[in-house]
């Protein structure tokens, strides 16, 4: 049974609640609300103004404003870049607090929380701060007689549409480089996990950020991501999410001729050879697959270990996953909370019955834990095959497949037969061999020796199904930025 303590980071009164549009608190204007639960207890933390197309309209209206007339297009990018800094020192100011109520919203280990999300948020934010001044454009050696040199210029209004399970992490990886460009913002937050957004929009406000710059408008997605969509005054959307709902957007902001970015789904190769560090490998077995509660898009989640090792490797992963502390994400000794919802939830124990149906081995876990919260065993599969739905979907979950391969062009063949491409890792001594491989493997990123390492200046993203475009690094500032051709007569 999960034992869960009451956290009550602050009292329920004294959450940020409402939507920020134009600098305000308010209300959504047709006064609806919802309720964000905890996952740990299935308790209503509290109610959140629900936005709508009326809302996303009054806060594209707000953003268009601050882009086209307000103080943010007027100041200076050094300034802009000032203000970034101010609020990566308020979340550092608050960084306690913030864990905290990432976790009550969201069910992830406050250590993780604390000690993994909430520094790569304030690492992220200072790293695009520097930025804000040093988007040059270039001269241009034309033909003629001409002078010609190009601009860097913000994109315009943005949409942002990011999940829940990095909640506050994804607020930066998208504020971070739309505002160092100068862009201003209309961000919807996931309905599982609005606290946290609202909490760094109250931040941004005290940072001195002028109204209209970030908006945000707490709702669902068909409600209020897709009117933001479908919005004539936003010049791009940024989405981060499953794959079917990247490609319902990428379909609807057609229409209007949109900028789009797409970080989406995976099912990334996770590949051990016979020649690795095992200790090592094991390791980073686990925090590939179980970080987060499964719940990550790069999760390493098809195992490939090479024949000569599989079984021992099997033996000490199923030891490992079964040592897992799943419960309470308060307590200091949790490795596992809870998934985020009961749709996350069913989803995922429907896996694991296919997995047993399908004729894969259950090593480790495979059931509930307790009867309140979302909690699920970290979860082992043996003899996976590659047809099985659990060796081709992504499951979103605590669940690892562990599958054989003997050579390394086998290997490299089936790691590349998915329609995803987000990351993958590689374990092996031998270092050619793995940086070929690392050239061949069709994903955005790709780990030697060590699994799920993130930098704000190391591009993210997708190949093939898992998305368009990159995020963190000088890459993602591309998304949000346009070219400019100024030619002029010299004559
Ligand atoms: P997940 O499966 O991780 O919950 P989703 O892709 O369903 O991911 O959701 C990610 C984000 O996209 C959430 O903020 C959600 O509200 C939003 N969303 C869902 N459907 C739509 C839609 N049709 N248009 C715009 N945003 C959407």
């Amino acid at each position: 049974m999960a034992t869960v303590t009451q956290p009550r980071p602050r009292t329920a009164a004294s959450y940020q609640t409402k939507m920020l549009i134009d600098g305000q608190f308010r209300d959504g204007v047709e006064g609806r609300t919802f309720a964000t639960v905890n996952p740990s207890t299935e308790e209503v933390i509290a109610q959140v103004s629900e936005g709508t197309a009326a809302d996303i309209d009054l806060a594209v209206k707000a953003a268009r404003k601050a882009f086209d007339s307000g103080p943010w297009s007027k100041m200076d990018a050094r300034d802009r870049g000032r203000l970034l800094y101010k609020l990566a020192d308020l979340i550092e100011a608050n960084i306690d607090d913030l864990a905290a109520l990432e976790t009550l919203d969201n069910g992830k280990p406050l250590k993780e929380a604390r000690h993994g999300d909430l520094p790569l948020v304030i690492d992220c934010l200072r790293y695009y701060a520097g930025w804000a001044d040093k988007l040059t454009g270039d001269t241009i050696p034309v033909r003629g007689d001409y002078f010609c040199y190009s601009r860097r210029e913000p994109v315009g209004v943005v949409g942002q549409i990011i999940p829940w399970n990095f909640p506050m992490l994804m607020v930066a990886w998208k504020w971070g480089p739309a505002l160092a460009a100068g862009c201003t913002i209309v961000m919807k937050p996931a309905e599982q996990t609005p606290l946290t957004a609202l909490r760094l929009g109250e931040l941004a406000m005290e940072a001195g950020f002028p109204a209209g710059v970030i908006n945000l408008v707490p709702g669902f997605g068909p409600s209020a991501g897709a009117p933001l969509v479908d919005h004539e005054g936003v010049d791009k959307i940024a989405f981060t999410g499953s794959t079917e709902v990247g490609k319902t957007i990428m379909r609807n902001a057609a229409r209007t001729l949109k900028r789009v970015t797409l970080e989406l789904g995976g099912k990334s190769p996770n590949i051990v050879f016979a020649d690795a560090d095992l200790d090592a490998a094991v390791d980073g077995a686990m925090l590939g697959l179980f970080l987060n509660q499964g719940q990550a898009c790069c999760a390493g989640s098809r195992l490939l270990v090479q024949d000569k090792v599989y079984d021992a490797m099997v033996e000490r992963l199923a030891d490992a996953a079964s040592k897992r502390k799943v419960g309470d994400p308060f307590a200091p000794d949790t490795d596992q909370g809870p998934q985020i919802d009961d749709d996350q939830f069913r989803k995922i124990m429907g896996y694991i019955e296919k997995g047993k149906e399908q004729g894969a081995q259950c090593v480790a876990g495979g059931g509930r834990v307790g009867d309140k919260g979302f909690f699920i065993q970290p979860t082992v599969f043996a003899d996976v095959q590659d047809h099985m739905d659990i060796a081709v979907d992504e499951i979103f979950g605590p669940v690892m497949q562990v599958l054989k391969f003997t050579e390394v062009e086998e290997v490299v063949k089936r790691a590349n037969t998915t329609d995803y491409g987000l990351a993958a890792g590689v374990w092996s001594r031998d270092i050619g061999k793995a940086h070929d491989l690392a050239a061949r493997l069709r994903a955005g990123t790709v780990w030697i020796n060590c699994y799920d390492v993130f930098d704000a200046a190391a591009p993210f993203g997708g190949f093939k199904s898992s998305g368009i475009g990159r995020e963190l690094g000088h890459q993602a500032l591309e998304n949000y930025t346009e070219h400019k051709t100024v030619t002029v007569s010299l004559k």
